[in-house]
């Protein structure tokens, strides 16, 4: 089964920036920006980002604001923010250059077990093992892994399995090839069984349960977050604020927002006017509803409650700043609003 995966890897690989890149620095920068975001998606912003922090000391040394700001439309902030701190610790603890081994990694803020064994794989050729969600698909129909997604037995089988494939030459091409196969031919509906590489070790084909494993992610409830945001408006500028680092929303900046009108007239000591608009979006765990009201207010405002800066900023200024997806709808209000007014 290896060596069938290398031979279809090396043959049909696809063409992608960070492929064949022997940078550790760089394959920990794609590795973390393709978690939870499609590879076409990814392509820009890797190549925007290592032009702007080529090395691990050029991330290290940039103002978080900055890393947010070339993350900006990318999500998942928590992601960049961990970048950001790891580099600072592997410049200040490992002279500027990342441990060479899962265990050393696994160390850094934001390196999981994942990311951990697919930059020492990769990077330094160690044999660790990765799961991701697409090698995950793949390993539990070829071995025929019983469990829904999450179950503690079937992870354990499943980096067990994936322990055991590593071991042996080229151990990143190994891992990238199975997370390949999971992306382009192992699909999660209508896998291409005809195509595949590995189809004569696959117990899912040859016992027909293909289409039941893995069997589907029960989903949990999620939550709703409800909250006022305000704008509030000085001429040509808008007023934003930062929130602190750690938490929802960490580091980004954003028009003011509070649990509710009322909490929007206390912190900016103003008159709320009526609703201009509902935003609504997905997070991963919760339902966020931005209910969204222009203020007017005198106060100086050079400092806000619960938020570490905040700014009056024109539309140009905006521009770097990393904002959420959600805020940058509803900006889209803020300013159609001023032109009306
Ligand atoms: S044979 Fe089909 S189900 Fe099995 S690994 Fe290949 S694509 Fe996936």
């Amino acid at each position: 089964m290896r060596a069938a995966l290398l031979r279809w890897f090396d043959l049909h690989k696809r063409d992608l920036p960070w492929r064949g890149q022997r940078d550790p620095y760089a394959i920990w920068v794609s590795e973390i920006m393709l978690q939870q975001t499609q590879v076409s998606t990814v392509i820009p912003y890797y190549r925007r980002f290592l032009k702007r922090f080529p090395t691990v000391r050029a991330l290290s040394a940039a103002a978080l604001a900055d890393v947010l700001g070339q993350w900006k439309g990318l999500g998942y902030y928590s992601r960049a923010r961990n970048l950001h701190r790891a580099a600072q610790a592997i410049v200040a603890e490992h002279g500027g250059e990342l441990p060479r081994t899962a265990a050393g990694l696994r160390e850094l803020p934001g390196f999981g077990r994942y990311t951990s064994g697919a930059v020492a794989s990769i990077a330094f050729g160690e044999e660790a093992p990765i799961v991701d969600g697409n090698v995950a698909r793949v390993l539990s129909r070829v071995r025929a892994i019983e469990g829904l997604p999450g179950d503690k037995a079937r992870e354990q089988r499943l980096w067990a399995e994936a322990a055991e494939l590593v071991k042996g030459e080229r151990p990143g091409t190994l891992n990238e090839a199975l997370m390949e196969l999971g992306a382009t031919v192992c699909l999660p509906k209508a896998p291409l069984c005809l195509l595949c590489p590995v189809s004569a070790h696959c117990v899912a084909l040859k016992t027909g349960r293909v289409d039941e494993l893995p069997p589907a992610k029960v989903r949990t409830a999620r939550k709703r977050l409800e909250l006022a945001v305000a704008v509030c408006r000085r001429r040509d500028r808008l007023l934003l604020a930062r929130r602190p680092d750690a938490g929802l929303f960490g580091g980004l900046w954003e028009l003011p927002t509070a649990p509710t009108p009322d909490g929007l007239a206390k912190l900016l000591g103003g008159t709320v006017g009526e609703r201009l608009a509902t935003i609504e979006r997905t997070l991963t765990h919760r339902d966020l509803v931005l209910d969204v009201f222009p203020l007017e207010t005198r106060k100086k405002l050079d400092r806000l409650d619960g938020y570490t800066e905040c700014r009056w900023v024109t539309k140009a200024e905006l521009e770097p700043l990393g904002m959420a997806t959600a805020m940058q709808a509803v900006l889209g209000h803020a300013w159609s609003e001023g032109t009306r007014g």
